[in-house]
């Protein structure tokens, strides 16, 4: 595996693979790499010739009183695990090589960045817009992967890659979560013992939600009310529970397919999110 810091230098890299014909997967993460990650990076693997992994902690998609500085960097132990994954090229660029200070452009993918985590974290997902419209333009890639588990995250590039006519392909993976049902984050780490052992009551609760709602309940409001409840008698502080449209993430309508229950709450100072799909008749 190859180390490349320089966008120049990776460009140059893809540029003569592209050359050869053989096609490129990205997989975008900011590091501290666990399990999810690794389940992305195996289906690159076997969907494309070539794997290119970026490591980056986009300061821009951070608020002022978020946690860009005490986020957990591991590089060593995320370069050993990326090696013996087979990826080709790992891309750690440092801030500079992103923004320089001349910096002007912003992407905003408006109405679906400012609903749900978007009103709790205004500017995320223009920060997440720009950065991985960067790096789609440094690394051109084939294909692009991303985790459900950043279920808005992922409805807002797919939206821009179609806006932009960016040529990727971009593919959703399924969330991978621990054996007591909490899915993996790089932030779960902040959780203390007796926070880790609350946690899993996230993923309950978005599984009673889904069971009701394939039971053929449509009181959407109850439930979100009712789950709002059982979070905070777990010991959470919850941001929202929300039962939206999976395809547009709008409130549910008659035409609806499948529906998607999206949560995001605090234990302590840890914010953690996580949703689950349902399928509908
Ligand atoms: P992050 O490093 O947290 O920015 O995540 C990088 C990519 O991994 C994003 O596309 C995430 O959605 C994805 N990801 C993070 N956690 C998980 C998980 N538990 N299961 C599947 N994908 C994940």
């Amino acid at each position: 595996m190859q180390t490349i810091i320089r966008p120049t230098e990776l460009r140059a890299r893809v540029t003569a693979w592209r050359r050869e014909g053989v096609s490129t997967a990205l997989v975008p993460t900011m590091g501290n790499l666990h399990a999810g990650h690794a389940k992305l990076v195996k289906r690159a693997r076997v969907s494309a010739d070539r794997v290119v992994v970026s490591i980056f902690v986009n300061p821009t998609q951070f608020g002022v009183n978020e946690d860009f500085a005490q986020y957990p960097r591991t590089p060593v132990e995320d370069a050993q695990l990326l090696s013996e994954l087979g990826v080709d090229v790992l891309f750690m660029p440092e801030v500079a090589d992103m923004y320089s200070a001349q910096q002007a452009t912003s992407v905003r993918v408006v109405k679906l960045s400012e609903h749900l985590c978007g009103e709790f974290r205004p500017g995320h997902f223009e920060g997440v817009a720009t950065i991985v419209t960067k790096l789609f333009n440094v690394v051109q890639p084939d294909l692009a992967l991303f985790g459900e588990k950043d279920f808005q995250q992922l409805a807002i590039i797919r939206r821009l890659v179609a806006d932009l006519f960016i040529p990727v392909q971009i593919l959703g993976i399924p969330t991978e979560r621990e054996e007591d049902g909490l899915a993996m984050s790089s932030r779960n780490r902040y959780l203390s013992v007796e926070q880790r052992q609350l946690a899993p009551a996230l993923h309950e609760t978005l599984r009673h939600v889904s069971e009701a709602i394939k039971g053929g309940s449509r009181d959407f409001k109850a439930h979100e009310s009712s789950a709002l409840q059982a979070l905070k008698r777990s010991g959470f502080v919850p941001d929202y529970v929300s039962i939206r449209d999976a395809d547009n993430l709008e409130p549910p309508t008659d035409q609806s397919r499948e529906l998607v229950v999206l949560a995001a709450a605090r234990l302590g100072k840890t914010r953690l999110i996580d949703n689950l799909r349902v399928p509908i008749a």
